[in-house]
């Protein structure tokens, strides 16, 4: 399993965070294990990294919904 400074670079991301053995929690400790959802691929990556990309990406779909319902309620 490597360590991927920002996960495996498949957009949008969508992980799952696997448990990892005591030993690994240890070494790393602020790094977490997930699997990509999109390659399958195990990567351990900064947890603050991974947690402010979905957080990113929520807020872009959040303003991508905005956009839209803005376009709908004035229509040209
Ligand atoms: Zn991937």
């Amino acid at each position: 399993m490597k360590i991927l400074k920002s996960g495996c670079g498949c957009a949008p991301l969508a992980v799952d965070r696997l448990r990892r053995r005591f030993w690994m929690r240890l070494l790393l400790p602020r790094h977490r294990a997930y699997r990509c959802r999109h390659c399958e691929r195990g990567f351990l990556a900064s947890k603050s990294i991974i947690e402010a990309s979905l957080a990113a990406q929520r807020e872009e779909r959040f303003l991508d919904l905005q956009r839209l319902f803005i376009t709908m309620a004035s229509p040209p």
